[in-house]
């Protein structure tokens, strides 16, 4: 992707851990570079259809002087999400913030922490078979609207179905959604997990009622299996209360390991109906 890189730009705050660097301040020195497709200004020579450079500039400058922070870690993760949610045509951000004078008794050229942060593609399966159903899936999905670190691109039409698994109860309503957002992974689970805590969902039984069901099927084309974090969703390929919305959705987005279509794993498995049969 194209970038706008920014160079060396100079400003003088006060962050750092021991107290003569908060009360004297010293130079901090940013270098930014934002992917970004510069192809429409390239075509139109209008400043819209860029991104600004001497804005960013400013919001460097105002965020790096308004704030104290402790850490260059802190310093970059917030500078880089600040970007990316100001300016959401921006992908991605890398971000190096040096401080040459930095209190180290020794002589040295430089220090810095660097960063890459950007959007991510994530696709969500929401589902209800408890209470006003309806009301907790949009309830959840005007809570993902709202948040600025998310962006709901598309949202497919709820599909009734049969609970699956063993236990009795209610019929589930069933969706998929495509969401752009800055979380990681972790961060966008324990923010889902909060969505269904909100609904009122208690963790009883495994596949039990559930007022609200957020699983997240794929995040980008990352492949991650940890004790409470599998993505793709393991179990997603056997569903049809997925794989109907998502072939809906995203018809020929691939599945990372399987390597179908959604819309290839919906036909699989509706064959293997027939065969079972
Ligand atoms: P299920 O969705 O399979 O019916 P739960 O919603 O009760 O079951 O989820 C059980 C656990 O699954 C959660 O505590 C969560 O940590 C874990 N988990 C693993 N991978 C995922 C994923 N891709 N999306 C959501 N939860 C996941
Ligand atoms: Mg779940």
């Amino acid at each position: 992707m194209d970038q706008i890189v920014i160079k060396g730009l100079q400003i003088f705050a006060n962050h750092g851990v021991y107290k003569e660097e908060q009360e004297k301040g010293q130079t901090f020195v940013v270098n930014a570079t934002l992917h970004f497709d510069t192809s429409k200004a390239g075509r139109t020579d209008e400043l819209s259809d860029s991104v600004d450079y001497g804005k960013i500039c400013e919001l460097i400058k105002d965020f790096m002087t308004q704030y104290h922070m402790n850490l260059l870690e802190t310093i970059a993760n917030r500078l880089a999400r600040k970007i990316l949610m100001a300016y959401p045509e921006i992908e991605a951000v890398t971000l190096e913030i040096e401080k040459p004078e930095a209190p180290i008794p020794m002589k040295f050229e430089n220090v810095s922490v660097k960063i890459h942060r950007s959007w991510h593609t994530a696709f969500i399966a929401f589902g209800s078979n408890m209470g006003d159903r309806l009301s907790y899936i949009n309830d959840a999905i005007a809570n993902l609207k709202a948040d600025m670190r998310c962006e709901v691109k598309k949202v497919s039409k709820f599909v009734e179905s049969r609970p699956y698994g063993e236990v009795e109860q209610d019929n589930f309503y069933n969706g998929v959604l495509e969401l752009r957002t800055l979380l990681e992974p972790k961060e966008l689970l324990e923010f889902l997990q909060a969505e269904e805590r909100h609904a009122g969902r208690v963790r009883k039984e495994h596949w039990g009622p559930r007022t609200l069901d957020l699983d997240i099927l794929y995040f980008d084309d990352m492949v991650i299996e940890n004790d409470d974090l599998t993505i793709p969703h393991v179990d997603m390929q056997h569903r049809d209360f997925v794989l109907v919305p998502l072939s809906e959705i995203a018809p020929y987005k691939r599945h990372p390991l399987i390597g179908l279509t959604s819309k290839e794993m919906l036909r699989k498995l509706k064959d293997s109906y027939v065969t079972r049969k």
